[in-house]
């Protein structure tokens, strides 16, 4: 077995919230438990990741190694109370809009730890903005780990409402399955 998965997704016309316009076909394999990662992300949020990594790969030499992706509500309430400076409670991880990762080359490693100039002379952080993600660098509450797609406080408020409507009160093992017109 060679531990590859191979898929094939069409990128969809993406519109969401903040106006972000994003088209593409997204054809990349990647290791089995990072397949395991894209798959639990939510359905418009696989492509772009997908096409994000493939990217990385090919123009930068970095290799990816997804650390986290989909949270459920209890695994994100699990990393707040034990204290995770990062872990936030209106978390496009909840949706599966985000992805943490780790850059790979050469045996070199660039983490949570590494500086944010460490991160944009990889070149990943350019082209996640030229895909229309956010970097957690640039936040108050630095996580350079985190890439997320189209989030805002206020579009977390009116997903977290929509999802309650959608699923009741326990939605938050769901998130991930959340029907976004
Ligand atoms: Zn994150």
């Amino acid at each position: 077995m060679s531990g590859i998965g191979i898929a094939s997704q069409v990128v969809p016309l993406l519109l969401i919230g903040g106006g972000f316009v994003l088209t593409g076909a997204a054809t990349y394999g990647l290791p089995n438990p990072q397949e395991n990662h894209l798959a639990r992300l939510h359905p418009k949020a696989q492509g772009p990741f997908r096409e994000f990594i493939r990217r990385v790969e090919s123009e930068t030499g970095w290799r990816v190694q997804i650390t986290s992706g989909y949270r459920t509500r209890t695994e994100q309430e699990h990393l707040i109370r034990g204290g995770r400076h990062y872990a936030v409670r209106n978390s496009a991880h909840l949706f599966g809009f985000a992805l943490d990762i780790n850059l790979l080359k050469d045996g070199k490693r660039i983490t949570s730890r590494s500086s944010n100039a460490a991160w944009e002379a990889t070149g990943a952080v350019a082209i996640a903005k030229s895909l229309g993600m956010r970097w957690g660098g640039d936040f108050q509450r630095k996580s350079r780990v985190h890439f997320d797609l189209f989030w805002s406080p206020a579009l977390a408020r009116k997903w977290i409402a929509m999802a309650e409507a959608q699923f009741g009160p326990n939605w938050g093992d769901r998130g991930n399955q959340l029907v976004i017109r």
